[in-house]
């Protein structure tokens, strides 16, 4: 089976496909045409997920599954959520995002935290969600060099490293995404 995955970012097809059977095929935007940037305008992790997955679907024509990540802070009601990618601003900076983040919690004892990632599926003119989340909390300080996003920061519950200092396979095995992944793979199987 061949599928879109509606992502650029190249760390996730690597995290994702290596979780895949072989017999799931990931196709490139770039393979199928698609340069510009896709619309992520909705107000909720769900929402964008959706407009991803149906912008390729609709403009392309292919089944394809899209995902949507925001990492959820306790203390901050919630945030940066939906806007984790430009938390800091428009340049959408792994490191100015890091950054404000550490100086928004630097007074609050609750560093509590979860990424939640939920993946919207289209196949064969249907529409199937799932949702993975990872808890855990965020660090005094940067810590690792793997990985993206704010994983120097985000230590997952049980452990003793950051995002940024697992292995692929590690982080795959207990991530938001990989939790989401896992359902799809599931899903695919028994269809
Ligand atoms: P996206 O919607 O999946 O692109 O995720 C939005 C933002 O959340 C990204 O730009 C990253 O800042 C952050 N993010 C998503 N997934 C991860 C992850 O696995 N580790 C660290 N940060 C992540």
């Amino acid at each position: 089976m061949k599928l879109v995955f509606a992502t650029n970012n190249k760390n996730k097809i690597l995290e994702v496909q290596q979780m895949l059977p072989a017999t799931i095929e990931i196709i490139s935007l770039e393979s199928i045409g698609c340069f510009e940037e896709i619309p992520e305008t909705a107000d909720t992790i769900e929402g964008n997920a959706i407009l991803k997955a149906n912008y390729i679907s609709e403009k392309y024509g292919y089944d394809c599954f899209a995902d949507d990540t925001g990492l959820e802070v306790e203390a901050l009601n919630g945030e940066p959520g939906v806007y984790s990618a430009r938390y800091a601003g428009e340049q959408r900076n792994a490191d100015d995002n890091m950054n404000k983040l550490l100086n928004a919690l630097s007074n609050k004892p609750n560093r509590n935290a979860q990424f939640k990632t939920v993946i919207a599926l289209n196949l064969n003119g249907k529409q199937h969600l799932f949702t993975g989340i990872a808890r855990g909390e965020i660090t005094l300080e940067k810590t690792g060099n793997q990985g993206f996003g704010y994983d120097p920061i985000f230590q997952p519950e049980g452990f003793s490293k950051t995002f940024a200092q697992l292995s692929l396979e590690e982080k795959g095995g207990i991530s938001h995404r990989g939790k989401a992944t896992e359902q799809l793979i599931y899903f695919l199987k028994i269809k």
